[in-house]
């Protein structure tokens, strides 16, 4: 239902969370963060964000949370996003519907799921493509090939810079911050840090990293105008 997103020098698990109580006007029944610093530590529940315990952490260089509006599992606190590998070090969260996982699941030979959502297969597949020597944009462009449906997708990894998303019918927002780069399923998740953005168009996929945005399409660099939001958020 709701994606936030940041990296920079702010405390990330403060702006993540702020970023998700802008987003509970959206409606959810369970909400997440997975914050990278070094390791992925993923806390997610279901229920509300008050309920939601997320420490803080200096170490964390950037994370990613979300609010679920299920529609692929029950609201558990196993269905909660992000999920991650069979390692623990990929983490993604979605919006959307991935309408072929049950084919993809059935692929995944070996890999163990632990959640009832379409949006498990996703850090599966990753998790498989990185194995091959992809990093993890390139292996968010497979994937990318092999999922239909409607969806926007952050994901991260404990060895890999940066947060890597993508948007296919469902939309996605950069924040440009004097402290570092957000992203959101809408502006209101980060209004507050900044109010230069730029909205990704189908098919972009991008890389935020502490010094900026590297956008593509169809394998292409291309650029993506920056606006100022100008409405009282
Ligand atoms: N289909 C996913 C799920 O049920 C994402 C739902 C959403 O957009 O919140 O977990």
């Amino acid at each position: 239902c709701g994606i936030i997103g940041y990296i920079g020098s702010n405390e990330s698990s403060s702006v993540l969370v702020s970023g998700l109580k802008n987003l509970e006007y959206r409606g959810y029944d369970s909400a997440g963060v997975a914050l990278v610093n070094g390791d992925v530590d993923v806390h997610k529940q279901e229920g509300t964000i008050d309920g939601l315990t997320v420490p803080s952490d200096p170490e964390t260089t950037h994370g990613i949370g979300h609010t679920r509006w299920s529609t692929h599992g029950e609201p558990t606190d196993e269905n909660a996003h992000p999920h991650t590998d069979c390692s623990g070090d990929v983490a993604v969260v979605h919006n959307g519907i991935i309408s072929n996982y049950q084919e993809l699941k059935a692929e995944l030979s070996g890999h163990i799921f632990e959640s009832d959502t379409d949006t498990e297969v996703i850090p599966h597949l990753l998790e498989e493509e990185l194995a091959r020597g992809a990093d993890l944009r390139a292996a968010v462009t497979r994937v990318l090939d092999r999922l239909e449906g409607s969806f926007a997708i952050a994901a991260t990894h404990a060895d890999h810079e940066g947060i890597v998303v993508a948007r296919h019918d469902s939309p996605l927002v950069i924040g440009h911050g004097d402290e570092g780069m957000y992203l959101g399923s809408d502006v209101t998740a980060f209004v507050e840090y900044t109010r230069q953005v730029s909205y990704l168009e189908d098919g972009d996929i991008a890389h935020l990293s502490a010094d900026g945005i590297e956008i593509f399409n169809d394998g292409e660099r291309v650029e993506r105008e920056i606006q100022t939001v100008d409405w009282d958020a």
